[in-house]
């Protein structure tokens, strides 16, 4: 072979134009190595399906004819390392080329920067040809701006695109955003249609796993895996998604309940941030199934799904480029608390917790407003140092990776980036999370009390935290409100609160 290309296991693109024609002298490799899958503790469903999908997909290109060569965890001659097995394979064939897809996340690409500082022969990095920007977009299109506003990134995005865009620069229902009309709760007896789910055996990715003594979290039915794990699946799961999810994504896509674990939800972040499915392709086809089902779709189901997507995700992918080494360290309010042991577990008396918690252990999954505001609203209440908090997402859900993991949750849910992601910190007491939920009905806490020893923790947490971080937040005007209430309080009933809060964050590990 002349030519050897590297195929990460985020980058299953088979629309590339690396796989337009095979070339005999240009081989793929492949590889399941020890430094992914122990840089964290990986839900088993989430390494399982990462092997899976890598694995269909080396067997999709070589039936197409492309050299490929797929090292497995257990294979004797695997180094354990992506630049070491390249070393060697370089060396082994002869090779005269290296070539590689840019990764998406800042550790793999300074490690392939320096392998390539290293190589004595040439190399050459392609784009992945997946995302609707470049990588270094986002900082252009704010550059000399102090807030890094997504709504106006999002309303760049649409007209660059066209997307919902009349005449040239009107929006579609002549608004750009309708969440107002989102949000609502899950009536009483509304059953939402099941998720689609597939039969996949993953016996001999789970054996492998375990024979490598790979620490995971979670679990796992053997023979039985939901998610999709190749091209084929993932349209279905896209196609299923327009026609049972899209017409109520929006009016349900705060909504949690206690049955219900993926509403209205696409559940298509696996197969996007694996790149069997490319963004565009997702907006593309949601769009055309509304063109032709206007009846039944609204405006604001399509608008708020083509957001998530087409603005929030390119928008993290922005950030953390512009932000990354430093963002990994941000701690804006110097938050240092460990994670309690029960959101290893689910064991908490919290049930809105329990219930987010155990459902991630069980599916690798949650919602958005689960992971915003119950646990990562937990977390920044309950004062956790953001180091535990990115270590337990980036590991228990199926869609964990850096880029949009780190963004959304030390930026996004803990703040800890001082404002850059978010305007203000993403804060509820009992009363947001009863107003979208049920979960507040089957919980051993009071929800509609603060300062009593059945008190929501979330209530008095909530004052508390603002009363502690009043220095940093009381001149952010979207906080004044809840300022002049808490001192409107009062001092007897602030007092108690305090008391309460305290208690309880000596004793998170008891909730
Ligand atoms: P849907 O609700 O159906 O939304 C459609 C798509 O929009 C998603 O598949 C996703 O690609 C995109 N999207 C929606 N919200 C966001 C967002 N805030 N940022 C980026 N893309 C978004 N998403 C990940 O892909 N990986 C993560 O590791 C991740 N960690 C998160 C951690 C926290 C604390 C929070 C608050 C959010 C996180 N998100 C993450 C964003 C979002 O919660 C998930 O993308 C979404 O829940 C995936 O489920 P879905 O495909 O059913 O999404
Ligand atoms: Fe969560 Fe508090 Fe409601 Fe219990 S009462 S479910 S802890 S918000």
């Amino acid at each position: 072979y002349k030519t050897l290309r590297l195929v990460l296991g985020d980058q299953l693109n088979l629309q590339h134009s690396w796989f337009l024609a095979a070339d005999p002298s240009t081989l793929h490799i492949m590889m399941e190595v020890k430094t992914e899958t122990d840089y964290v503790w990986h839900h088993i469903q989430k390494a399982c399906a990462f092997f899976a999908a890598m694995e269909s997909f080396a067997k999709t290109i070589i039936s197409q004819g492309f050299e490929t060569l797929y090292l497995h965890l257990n294979n004797p001659s695997n180094k354990q390392n992506i630049s070491e097995n390249i070393k060697d394979l370089i060396e082994a064939f002869g090779i005269e080329e290296f070539q590689y897809q840019l990764p998406d996340e800042y550790r793999l690409d300074q490690e392939l920067n320096n392998l390539c500082s290293q190589l004595n022969i040439n190399w050459h990095c392609f784009d992945s040809e997946h995302f609707y920007t470049k990588r270094e977009e986002l900082a252009d299109f704010f550059s000399g701006k102090k807030e890094l506003v997504m709504e106006s990134f999002y309303r760049a995005m649409r007209l660059k695109h066209h997307i919902l865009i009349n005449n040239g620069t009107d929006p579609e229902g002549d608004k750009w955003n309708f969440d107002i009309e989102n949000r609502k709760k899950l009536p009483k007896n509304h059953k939402p249609n099941p998720p689609l789910l597939f039969d996949n055996d993953v016996k001999a990715q789970f054996d492998r796993l375990v024979a490598a003594e790979t620490k995971t979290i979670g679990s796992i039915v053997p023979h039985y895996f939901q998610w999709p794990i190749n091209r084929e699946q993932s349209l279905k799961l896209l196609h299923y998604f327009c026609e049972n999810c899209l017409p109520l994504f929006g009016t349900f896509q705060d909504a949690m309940h206690t049955d219900e674990w993926s509403l209205y939800h696409s559940r298509l972040s696996f197969s996007m941030n694996t790149k069997m499915l490319s963004p565009m392709e997702v907006v593309n086809t949601v769009l055309a199934y509304w063109e032709e089902h206007k009846k039944s779709v609204a405006l604001n189901q399509l608008e708020g799904f083509v957001r998530q997507i087409l603005g929030w995700r390119e928008y993290m992918r922005g950030i953390y480029w512009m932000h990354m080494p430093n963002f990994e360290q941000l701690n804006y309010f110097n938050h240092v608390k460990k994670l309690p042991d029960w959101y290893w577990t689910g064991n908490t008396n919290m049930n809105c917790l329990k219930q987010s918690i155990s459902q991630s252990l069980r599916f690798a999954y949650a919602h958005h407003i689960q992971r915003l505001m119950i646990t990562g609203n937990f977390a920044l209440l309950a004062g956790i140092n953001p180091d535990d908090v990115d270590f337990w997402y980036l590991g228990i859900y199926i869609d964990a990776i850096q880029w949009v993991e780190i963004t959304n949750t030390r930026g996004m849910s803990q703040y800890a980036d001082g404002g850059i992601t978010g305007s203000k910190p993403y804060t509820a007491s009992a009363n947001y999370i009863h107003k979208m939920s049920n979960y507040c009905d089957s919980c051993k806490y009071d929800r509609n009390d603060k300062i009593g020893e059945n008190s929501c923790p979330f209530n008095s947490l909530y004052w508390n935290f603002h009363d502690q971080q009043r220095a940093k937040l009381q001149h952010n005007h979207r906080l004044s409100m809840v300022y002049r209430t808490w001192d409107k309080m009062a001092p007897a009933l602030k007092a108690s609160v305090l008391q309460r809060a305290n208690y309880y964050l000596e004793n998170l590990d008891k909730l």
